[in-house]
């Protein structure tokens, strides 16, 4: 099996990994599938993951990914190690999560005892949904990083200049820039003609975006405008439809072209 350290490499400089206490170390004897050692595992699904994106159909994906390769390129021909990435294995949660910081991304990755499973290969089921599931936080946590590099603030699609803080209870709408205010409106009204009113996909990102973790008045949080770009993209990844996303949704994709660069 491919192991797709060649396709990682031309992405990502390093690669810690830290596995919990309770995955089993054991090491590869001859013959032994690598990529059943938990941590060879999380190196081969990253590679998967970024394989997967590669084969995508919107450009805005393939950008975010160029970006990522100039950025290891630039690194390299400077004798530097970055970008920096974090693969986590985990048992306390039941997802895939990432976190962008200014010079990698870190992800936690859950395997608990049943997926484990998935790490042998015995659940084929579970090491593709695995992989859907990291490419989504992947992207997501991608535009983060694009953002956060460009503008040199929290993810806020604007220079920090435009408004400063709000790096903890994010910034309210009224003091977004107009392009954004006007693309979470189009989001929010599931798009032109609310065409996409009846789309699971978009209810599901609407309702991740607009949660109480992101916006929440009472308590003075709203990080709507920092998460906008990276829930619009995981629209963009889930739908697979470059036409039909530019023809719903033409200002969030006004707002991704001017991230994505
Ligand atoms: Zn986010």
């Amino acid at each position: 099996m491919d192991d797709r350290k060649a396709t990682v490499d031309k992405y990502v400089g390093t690669i810690t990994v830290r596995l919990p206490k309770a995955w089993p170390r054991q090491s590869i004897a001859w013959g032994e599938r690598a990529e059943q050692v938990p941590d060879h595992f999380l190196r081969w699904l990253l590679g998967e993951t970024i394989a997967n994106l590669e084969g995508h159909e919107d450009q805005s994906i393939t950008k975010l990914l160029g970006y990522l390769q100039t950025l290891r390129v630039e690194d390299a021909s400077k004798g530097f190690d970055g970008p920096y990435f974090e693969l986590e294995g985990s048992t306390e949660t039941n997802s895939v999560r990432g976190q962008a910081v200014d010079n990698g991304i870190d992800f936690e990755i859950t395997m608990d005892n049943d997926t484990l499973k998935v790490v042998t290969g015995e659940d084929q089921k579970g090491r593709r949904e695995l992989i859907q599931e990291m490419s989504v936080t992947f992207i997501h946590e991608l535009a983060h990083f694009k953002q956060i590099r460009t503008w040199e603030n929290v993810s806020h699609p604007w220079p920090r200049t435009f408004s400063s803080g709000g790096a903890n209870t994010g910034i309210p709408f009224k003091d977004w820039t107009p392009d954004v205010q006007a693309a979470y409106t189009e989001f929010e009204n599931a798009g032109t003609g609310k065409a996409a009113k009846g789309d699971p996909v978009w209810r599901r990102k609407f309702k991740a975006l607009a949660n109480v973790e992101y916006y929440n008045p009472k308590r003075g949080v709203d990080l709507r405008g920092r998460e906008l770009v990276s829930h619009i993209i995981e629209l963009v990844y889930e739908w697979r439809s470059p036409e039909r996303f530019a023809q719903t949704f033409p200002k969030c994709k006004a707002l991704l072209d001017r991230v994505t660069g």
